[in-house]
């Protein structure tokens, strides 16, 4: 009896040494390997509360879940990327951004480009933000009236709003309804900022004729002219969220988007040649250590069995306030009983 008692200690005695060399192994792989690497290859989430860890370009995100392929008025796009990711209360605006477009704004409905990966961190490639499931690309281009396939939604590109090579946007391309889109997701409490490229902005700040109260909120930025960018504030809850600075009150019409066109997308003159040679510079990379000490927790716990416990319900579920919507017919539709994730904040 004895001796087994012994041996059984042993056995555990070993598997504790075990663990901890392993551990201590995994702790060493994650303070060389750059955080992109190591939350670029996570395919499922955190099974954590839906938390957002850190700033939107230096963080993580804990519980979130995917918004659906396909909604009554949505297709997300680049499927391949495993992008499709947010806290939950992205995944409720997007929805409610879906549906408000399409009922009230004339845009038939979204093309849903990146939003973060599932457990948010750094990615392999792309985005400087869009680390902690608060920051959603919505393409700028009109959703068409048929379902794309998972091919086409690789291959399809978004079309710009400007004019080829000019800062200006294409009356041919925009319309009121691209207007009405970007100053509806702006008009969102939640959002705290709208990125598109300064010639939209320079457009709306000319022709926007509705409530110009929340024309501040739009913010002039590079390239976006694809698609707008969507930054929700911090979330209730998500006491580890690091806030960004609030936007200026002012609409931003005047001289702070004149630099814009006289500064910023000025073309650069090219540098003068020199004879010394540079020194290439070595990237830095953000590693895990530099990120919210909650992250590491993030990154290495358990998933979820499979994605469909944590996907959204294409079109919302029985409880949403949403306006009854016809049935999709669709490849991508999830089936009627996906089971819907707890933290799901259609309800409230
Ligand atoms: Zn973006």
């Amino acid at each position: 009896m004895m001796v087994r008692i012994a041996h059984a200690k042993l056995l555990s005695g070993l598997l504790s040494v075990l663990m901890v060399v392993f551990s201590l192994g995994q702790a060493s792989a994650n303070d060389k390997t750059p955080a992109k690497q190591l939350f670029g290859g996570k395919r499922l989430p955190a099974v954590m509360p839906a938390q957002a860890h850190g700033f939107y370009s230096k963080g993580c995100l804990s519980g979130g879940i995917a918004i659906a392929t396909d909604g009554p008025y949505w297709q997300a796009m680049r499927l391949s990327r495993n992008r499709r990711w947010g806290h939950p209360a992205l995944i409720k605006t997007i929805e409610k951004l879906s549906n408000d477009a399409a009922l009230k704004d004339g845009w038939p409905g979204l093309l849903v480009g990146d939003l973060s990966q599932p457990r948010g961190g750094p990615m392999l490639t792309g985005h400087a933000s869009h680390q902690i499931g608060l920051d959603a690309d919505i393409w700028l281009t009109p959703m068409p009236n048929r379902r794309y396939s998972a091919d086409e939604r690789e291959a399809t590109s978004a079309i710009s709003v400007l004019k080829a090579k000019s800062v200006v946007v294409d009356p041919n391309v925009w319309t009121d309804a691209h207007g009405r889109l970007i100053m509806r997701a702006a008009g969102y409490p939640e959002v705290q900022r709208v990125l598109v490229h300064p010639g939209i902005k320079k457009k709306l700040c000319e022709t926007w004729k509705g409530n110009r109260r929340h024309l501040n909120k739009v913010r002039p930025y590079y390239g976006h002219h694809y698609h707008m960018h969507i930054r929700l504030r911090c979330p209730k809850g998500s006491r580890g969220c690091k806030a960004q600075n609030a936007v200026p009150a002012s609409a931003g019409c005047g001289k702070e988007l004149d630099w814009w066109f006289n500064v910023a997308l000025k073309p650069k003159k090219p540098p003068k040649k020199t004879t010394k040679p540079t020194k290439p510079k070595k990237p830095k990379h953000i590693m895990l250590s530099d990120l919210p000490t909650a992250c590491a927790v993030v990154l290495n716990s358990a998933g979820p069995a499979s994605e469909a416990a944590v996907t959204s319900r294409a079109g919302g579920s029985a409880q949403t306030a949403y306006a009854p919507v016809k049935p999709v017919q669709s490849p991508f539709a999830l089936p009627a009983l996906v089971p819907v994730p707890k933290e799901r904040p259609f309800v409230q």
